[in-house]
């Protein structure tokens, strides 16, 4: 970390500072400049006590982070890609990953009707809430158990694997038991309580990017999983909040190259929060796995329409098989296959 001393303080407050900076534990080098001092002081950030409380001296102009907070998610840590096995479906590799489904697991003729369609069409995992994190305590909040129950039925019939929403810490054991990936939502991005719940149960996590999350802030909150024991971990980028309104969210495709810069984990976008427009789905998909995204999340539903969550944004499954006919070039381009 870096002191900034304000200019003008005398040599007597100057050495205050660099005995503040010894006593945390780290070996203060001082430079003085012919304005201004700093004091670079050196040492691990994240096994010493932050510095940046010395902002309350008020010979203190500003403290400089100079590590990032993350070290197990940086690519540092590991150069090589992760690649994570969901029980035999590779996610990071050479292969680009379908996980398609409703937004809200409704009833078995829906799930299934929808799980058959997305297998036809290619996809491998198949996803759907069980329990939905609504706006409103008066929308469909999902069919909890139930629902669970039914992603079981439709995993024993179809073979694709399962990825569903765990909305609290109450529910990582039930839910982890009916599913081969957790999905932590945008609304509990930074729920630490909840992702140590879920770095413990041991299944691969799915982390979407929070509403308003910036990407250092994202990076943290993987850590917290791989930390608390859990490298099978995939970031999911769904669209921020911003001015925009032709748009639901603004989806952040820079996120896919700044993650595969800063973290050797895999990254999946899901392009139906995303947008929140099922007309726009099949070009962000196709922008997506250009830029090398490892996976996509898409909405799926037999009649959009008469969807109980997010009808504007689900493709049918025509439109999905559509696009999944059209994903080859794309994937192509950056070595990989659908
Ligand atoms: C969803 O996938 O249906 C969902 C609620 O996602 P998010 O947490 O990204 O809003
Ligand atoms: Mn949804």
């Amino acid at each position: 970390m870096i002191v900034v001393i304000k200019p003008g303080t005398s040599r007597p407050l100057i050495d205050e500072v660099i005995a503040e900076v010894q006593k945390l534990g780290y070996d203060p080098r001082p430079i003085f400049g012919t304005e201004q001092t700093v004091v670079a002081a050196l040492g691990d950030e994240r096994t010493h006590q932050n510095l940046e409380s010395l902002d309350a001296l008020p010979q203190v102009e500003k403290v400089l982070r100079v590590q990032k907070r993350h070290k197990l998610v940086a690519r540092q840590a590991h150069p090589e890609n992760s690649v994570i096995d969901v029980d035999g479906v590779k996610i990071g590799g050479g292969k680009v990953v379908i996980m398609a489904g409703p937004c809200s697991v409704e009833s078995e003729e829906q799930l299934l009707t929808t799980a058959r369609a997305v297998k036809a069409a290619g996809a491998t995992i198949l996803r759907g809430g069980a329990y939905k994190p609504r706006t409103s305590p008066y929308e469909f909040q999902g069919l909890g158990k139930e629902g669970l129950a039914l992603l079981q039925v439709a995993r024993r019939e179809t073979g694709l694997k399962i990825i569903t929403e765990v909305l609290s810490e109450a529910h990582v054991e039930h839910v982890a038991a009916s599913a081969d990936i957790l999905q932590v939502g945008a609304r509990n991005a930074q729920n630490f309580a909840l992702l140590i719940e879920c770095a413990k149960s041991g299944k691969p996590v799915l982390l979407k990017r929070g509403l308003c999350e910036r990407i250092d802030e994202w990076l943290c909150a993987a850590e917290y999983l791989l930390a608390h024991g859990n490298p099978n971990v995939m970031f999911c980028e769904r669209g921020i909040r911003t001015f925009e309104t032709y748009t639901r969210n603004t989806l952040d495709l820079s996120a896919i190259a700044i993650i595969k810069q800063e973290s050797h984990l895999p990254i999946i976008i899901d392009p139906s929060q995303g947008c929140g427009r099922a007309d726009l789905v099949r070009a962000m998909c196709k922008g997506a796995v250009a830029m090398g995204a490892d996976g996509l999340l898409i909405e799926v539903h037999p009649n959009p329409a008469e969807a109980l969550s997010d009808g504007a944004q689900q493709l049918d499954p025509r439109g999905f098989e559509q696009l999944m006919g059209e994903l080859g070039p794309f994937a192509a381009a950056t070595g990989r296959t659908v």
